[in-house]
């Protein structure tokens, strides 16, 4: 039978606030795959969910950063090269906007709402990017995680559309920067999953239901599906001549045009 064999591995992962965090379903199948890992977490009232939910991986690490601190990078990443030496991979889930940006016309958003959600939801992978290619010096593999607010216009969405498009293009062109040292950047636009994030978004739910009637395959995703997507752009043997694309997985909803078939539009 073939497996993923990541045991002699080792990566960062960014963005796991709980059970339901997109990064959580990828973190379980890097440790079924036997890859060793250093968790990532925003505030300390973090730092015990995480633990628990770590409680049987293979010595896992936990350290606190936010990602719009430099220092605070900086630590993680000399915490990595303490513990682990080198990195393999590193995975960025995370991201932020005021409340209000999803709620009042996109035009109104104010010069401080768009650069702190362009910092945390953008130039975070950039300031992650730049950080992990100095310790991957056997190359790796970085995932980001985007929506398709980067691409189309998503009503309500706002702000984060536009960090979306930027993170996009800013994995594009790490791709470019770190493709000689054999470290390959995407991202995967994943379709609605219920998470923290995604409650703080007004209407996700409507959202998420006419995703999952109108999309190619008549339902939305679960995160088992992104987890596995995840896990195929780091593992070498899988993935390995795939950098600079954004992937959708999202059963198909980002490639359908007009909906003239009233059995589907419903
Ligand atoms: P989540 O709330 O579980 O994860 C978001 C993470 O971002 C949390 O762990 C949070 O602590 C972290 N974060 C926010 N600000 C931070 C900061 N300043 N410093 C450090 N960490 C910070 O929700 P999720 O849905 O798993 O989100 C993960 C990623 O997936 C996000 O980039 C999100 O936009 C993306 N995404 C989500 C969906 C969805 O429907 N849930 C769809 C497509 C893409």
């Amino acid at each position: 039978m073939f497996s993923v064999d990541l045991s002699d591995k080792s990566g960062i992962v960014f963005g796991v606030a709980n059970r339901r965090s997109i990064a959580w379903a990828i973190a379980e199948n890097l440790n079924r795959a036997g890859a060793r890992m250093l968790f990532s977490y925003q505030g300390d009232r973090l730092r015990g969910t995480l633990s628990k939910l770590t409680s049987d991986f293979i010595d896992p690490l936990l350290v606190e950063c936010d990602v719009t601190d430099d220092a605070q990078l900086d630590n993680v990443f000399e915490k990595a090269r303490q513990e682990m030496n080198s990195l393999d991979f590193v995975v960025h889930s995370v991201a932020f906007a005021p409340q209000k940006t999803f709620l009042q016309p996109f035009s109104s958003v104010s010069r401080e709402d768009w650069t702190q959600t362009m910092d945390v939801s953008a130039y975070s992978l950039v300031a992650i990017g730049r950080r992990a290619g100095k310790l991957m010096t056997q190359g790796g593999s970085i995932v980001t995680l985007s929506f398709l607010a980067a691409e189309r216009v998503v009503p309500g969405y706002n702000m984060m559309g536009i960090a979306k498009a930027a993170l996009e293009a800013s994995a594009r062109f790490l791709a470019f920067e770190l493709g000689p040292k054999g470290i390959r950047v995407n991202s995967i636009s994943a379709g609605p999953l219920r998470t923290i994030a995604a409650r703080s978004i007004p209407g996700f739910g409507t959202t998420a239901s006419k995703a999952s009637s109108v999309s190619m395959l008549r339902r939305n995703i679960n995160h088992r599906e992104v987890g596995g997507l995840a896990l195929s752009l780091i593992s070498d043997e899988l993935g390995s001549g795939i950098t600079g694309e954004t992937i959708y997985v999202d059963a198909g909803y980002q490639a359908m045009g007009m909906i003239l078939n009233p059995d589907v539009d419903e």
